[in-house]
């Protein structure tokens, strides 16, 4: 470590900026935000500096640089093109031992600026010590996609309570305890769900709790640490590339107790829940119900009664074909907090992932997502509203009813010759696609099946896949006959 990190006040602090360009104009922006008071000095200073620093608070000197201006700044920054300059300044400073930084020039710079995550009153300064900025920009990137925005706002409303936590809980470890559970459960959710008026309520509660347990007969350090509020947390985990997660579906899932997770939840999104959560399959295929809807929402409710964070984890998006709605429907028969986050649903990923646009204003006007699982025996309704030549329609498991499908279709009036297409695997490494007609697909897939999970995407849009396909493996027609003569 060839720099320290120190986190300097510089309210009302007097700092120089040599120079009136851009360079020196991104310095003003960052120092100005930090409350310092700020004395440019330029022969020649822009307009955009003049707004920035507008108000009497900061000096602006249309003046050539002169070491009388060092006198009494905190630091000093050279940001001009005048190379000599430039070193001038740092000389000047270094004899009067003010820490001086000369922009985009390492040798000559006293401190560092870092790359910042701002979520104040929590400030995080990334530097690489000059060598790769870049690099630093980068990993700032990463931390601001980690760090929920509503973390300033959860540090400071523990701030605002610190006193009162202090005098009411009087050890160390009971405060620790103490604030480790707000941050780690309801407080900081309802926070970062934009909640803030329900968490400093609940932050209020949970030391009301505390100070009880605390004041009573059995009151000691172990039975401050009382058990977290159970919440249950009902997430789409999207169609399988764990690259396709939500931020907020990543956090939660790191921070589950127990995860109930599906058929259609991939190994490598499961691996990102937290290390030690219980994971409990509860996956229903086709044929063969695992564990009953009903059963899967009772485990949940009695996971949360005795306190714990339950993630179920569903493919794609909770609300489409995936019983989402009935599940918190329990959850508020129950009486259990529930939070509901939304996947990437597997339209959406088939057709980015397969360039079949779901709309396009040449092709479809509007998209539909059916349902192609027909309980057997039941009579095939619905297809007379599906046979607008401008809608696209996706029928999710509709694999195994293909052919009642696209007989269905043809039967109600939609052309023969309607492009569709198979999407198999949809984002995964193994996707898959097969097009054709109406007419031809099912003599297509016959002769050369896909596995599921699978869906069907009819309508004009499914051609375009020809056009705009950019990943995985297609089996265009060529492929096929080529496939056929032995070709390839
Ligand atoms: N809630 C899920 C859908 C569950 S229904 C979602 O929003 O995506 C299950 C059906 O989704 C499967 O039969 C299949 O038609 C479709 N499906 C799910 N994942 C898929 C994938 N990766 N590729 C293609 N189809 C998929």
């Amino acid at each position: 470590m060839n720099t320290f990190p120190l986190f300097f006040k510089f309210t009302d602090q007097p700092i120089l900026i040599v120079g009136g360009g851009e360079v020196a104009q991104r310095k003003a922006d960052l120092l100005s935000r930090a409350g310092a008071h700020i004395t440019i000095v330029a022969p020649q200073i822009s307009h955009e500096i003049r707004e920035l620093l507008g108000d009497d608070k900061h000096s602006l000197i249309t003046a050539e640089y002169d070491k009388q201006y060092l006198a009494g700044k905190r630091i000093v920054i050279a940001g001009t093109d005048d190379e000599a300059l430039n070193h001038q300044v740092h000389a000047d400073c270094q004899a009067l031992n003010i820490p001086v930084n000369v922009v985009d020039t390492p040798p000559l710079c006293d401190f560092i600026f870092p790359a910042i995550v701002d979520r104040s009153p929590i400030v995080i300064g990334i530097s690489s010590n000059g060598k790769a900025p870049v690099l630093a920009r980068l990993t700032r990137a990463r931390l601001e996609t980690l760090i929920p925005q509503g973390y300033g706002k959860l540090a400071k409303l523990a701030g605002d309570m610190r006193d009162e936590v202090k005098s009411k809980i009087p050890t160390l470890t009971g405060r620790r305890q103490f604030w480790e559970k707000a941050f780690e459960g309801k407080v900081s959710e309802l926070m970062f769900a934009g909640r803030s008026v329900e968490a400093e309520q609940a932050l209020k509660q949970q030391l009301e709790q505390t100070h009880q347990q605390l004041s009573s007969k059995h009151g000691d350090d172990e039975q401050a640490n009382t058990k977290p509020v159970g919440e249950v947390y009902i997430v789409g985990a999207g169609p399988g590339d764990p690259e396709l997660l939500t931020f907020k579906a990543l956090r939660l899932m790191q921070q589950a107790d127990i995860v109930y997770y599906d058929a259609l939840v991939s190994d490598e999104v499961l691996d990102l829940c937290r290390r030690d959560a219980d994971k409990v399959f509860v996956g229903k295929k086709r044929s063969n119900h695992a564990v009953a809807q009903q059963n899967i929402n009772q485990m949940m409710i009695d996971a949360a009664n005795t306190g714990k964070r339950v993630v179920r984890l569903k493919g794609g998006d909770p609300f489409v074909f995936g019983r989402g709605g009935e599940e918190i429907q329990a959850m508020r028969a129950a009486n259990i907090p529930y939070q509901v986050v939304p996947g990437i649903t597997a339209a959406n990923a088939a057709a980015c992932y397969t360039g079949i646009p779901l709309t396009h204003r040449d092709h479809a006007q509007s998209v539909r997502f059916v349902t192609g699982f027909l309980k057997s025996g039941e009579p095939n309704q619905g297809f007379d509203s599906l046979t607008n030549p401008k809608e696209t329609i996706v029928f999710y498991m509709g694999l195994h009813s293909i052919e009642r499908l696209t007989t269905g279709l043809m039967d109600a009036g939609r052309d023969k010759d309607t492009p569709i297409a198979i999407v198999s695997h949809a984002s995964l490494p193994t996707q898959q696609v097969m097009t054709g007609t109406l007419e031809d697909i099912v003599a297509k897939h016959e002769a050369n099946p896909l596995p599921t999970p699978a869906l069907l995407i009819v309508g004009e849009v499914a051609k375009l896949h020809d056009e705009l396909a950019w990943y995985g493996e297609h089996i265009s027609d060529s492929d096929q006959q080529a496939h056929a003569l032995n070709m390839v």
